[in-house]
C-alpha cells in the first residue's frame, strides 16, 4: 500500500535509536516494543527516569523482548520519522509520549494500517485511535498547584501563570485544573490574575522572557507565580532574581527534579508536583507486553477511561503528590526518585 511504501522510505536510513542506545538488541524475530519520547530540553525526567524505568520493567516483565528507544528533541516531525522507522524495524508496539497531542494522531493511523499498537503515554494523543493511555491525574496536578498559589499569596495579590505548552494536552489540562481552584478567587477578588500565557515548546528561555514582560506590564507587583513545571519555575526564579523577588513570594512547578528540589531546600520555589514515574513506566510496560503477547493486560491495572474526542480509551491513571520542604524525605528520597546528596 502507499503508507507501507511511504513508511519504508520514511524509515530508510532511520535508526530509531538515533546516537548510543545499548537497548537496542540485534536479534531478529523477536519481539519489539517502541519507547517514543519527546523531549530532554524541558524536563530531565524523561531520561532520568521515564527510558530507564520502562527499560528495567520490561527486562523484569518479558526479558525476550526488545525496547528501540528514540527521543524526539521536540521535533514533531522528528518524532514521526522515529515511529515510522521504528515500525519498520519489527515494533509491534509503539509507547508514544507525543510532543504535539494532535499531530501525533497520523502516527497512530499508520501505526493501524500496519498492525501496530499504540499506547499514549503521559500525554494523551487526541482524536486518534489508541489502545491504552497511562499517565497522572493531569487535572490534578493543576489543582495542586492552584491551591498552593490560593493558600500562599497575599490576599488582593497579582498572579502570573506561566503555562505549559498549548500543543501538550497535558499542559492545557494542568491549566484547567488551576483555573477551577483560582477562578473563583479571581472573581470574588480574593487574588487578580495579573498575567497568563502559554509557553511555546516548554522552553525556559520562552517562560523566562514571558515572565520578564510579565514583571513589565504590572511594575514588579507580582505575588505569587504558577509556573507549570521545575523547569518553568528555575526561568521564573531567573526573572524575580533582578527585582529581588526570590523567596518573597509563592513560586509552584513540576516534576520533583534535582534542580527544583535544591531551589525549594534554598527557599527560591515553594512547591514541586511529584509523579512517582516508575509508577507510570511499569505500568505502561506491563500493558505493552501484554500486547506484544497478545494477552489481556494484568487485571485491576487499568482503572478509568478518557475520552480523546475519537474514543473512550481504557487508561491507568496515577496519583500526583504535593512536595515542600517539609515532606522531601518522606516523598522523594523515601521512593528513591533521588538522592539528598543530589539536591543539596
Ligand atoms: C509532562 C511533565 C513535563 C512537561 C514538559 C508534560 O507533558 O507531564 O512532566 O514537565 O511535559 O516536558
Amino acid at each position: 500500500s502507499g503508507v507501507a511504501a511511504a513508511l519504508l522510505v520514511a524509515g530508510c536510513g532511520q535508526s530509531p535509536s538515533t546516537g548510543s542506545s545499548p537497548s537496542q538488541g540485534q536479534s531478529s524475530g523477536s519481539a519489539k516494543i517502541a519507547l517514543l519520547l519527546p523531549e530532554t530540553a524541558t524536563s530531565p525526567r524523561y531520561e532520568s527516569q521515564d527510558r530507564p524505568r520502562f527499560e528495567d520493567a520490561v527486562a523484569k516483565e518479558a526479558p525476550g523482548v526488545q525496547v528501540l528507544y528514540s527521543n524526539a528533541q521536540g521535533s514533531a516531525s522528528s518524532q514521526q520519522q522515529q515511529a515510522e522507522a521504528a515500525m519498520t524495524n519489527g515494533a509491534k508496539v509503539l509507547v508514544l509520549d507525543p510532543v504535539d497531542s494532535k499531530a501525533a494522531a497520523r502516527i497512530v493511523t499508520e501505526a493501524k494500517q500496519n498492525g501496530v499498537k499504540v499506547i499514549s503515554y503521559d500525554r494523551l494523543i487526541t482524536g486518534a485511535d489508541v489502545d491504552y493511555y497511562v499517565s497522572f491525574d493531569n487535572e490534578r496536578v493543576g489543582e495542586m498547584q492552584g491551591q498552593y498559589i490560593a493558600d500562599h499569596t497575599r490576599k488582593g495579590g497579582k498572579v502570573v501563570m506561566i503555562n505549559g505548552a498549548q500543543t501538550d494536552n497535558n499542559a492545557l489540562l494542568f491549566a484547567r485544573g488551576a483555573h477551577k481552584v483560582l477562578d473563583p478567587l479571581f472573581n470574588n477578588g480574593t487574588l487578580k490574575l495579573g498575567y497568563e500565557t502559554y509557553t511555546p515548546d516548554w522552553l525556559a528561555e520562552n517562560g523566562q522572557r514571558e515572565m520578564e514582560q510579565a514583571l513589565t506590564r504590572l511594575n514588579n507587583k507580582v505575588d505569587g507565580v504558577l509556573a507549570a513545571n521545575d523547569n518553568l519555575a528555575g526561568a521564573v526564579i531567573q526573572a524575580l532574581q533582578p527585582q529581588g523577588l526570590v523567596g518573597k513570594i509563592p513560586i509552584t512547578g513540576q516534576d520533583a527534579t534535582d534542580a527544583g528540589l535544591h531551589n525549594i531546600l534554598k527557599g527560591a520555589q515553594s512547591m514541586t508536583v511529584y509523579k512517582p514515574v516508575r509508577q507510570e513506566a511499569e505500568a505502561a510496560a506491563k500493558l505493552a507486553v501484554a500486547l506484544v503477547k497478545n494477552q489481556d493486560p494484568p487485571s485491576g491495572l487499568v482503572n478509568g477511561k478518557v475520552n480523546n474526542g475519537n474514543k473512550d480509551v481504557p487508561s491507568v491513571l496515577l496519583t500526583p503528590i504535593v512536595v515542600t520542604k517539609d515532606n522531601i524525605q518522606d516523598t522523594v528520597i523515601k521512593d528513591g526518585y533521588t538522592t539528598m546528596q543530589k539536591i543539596q
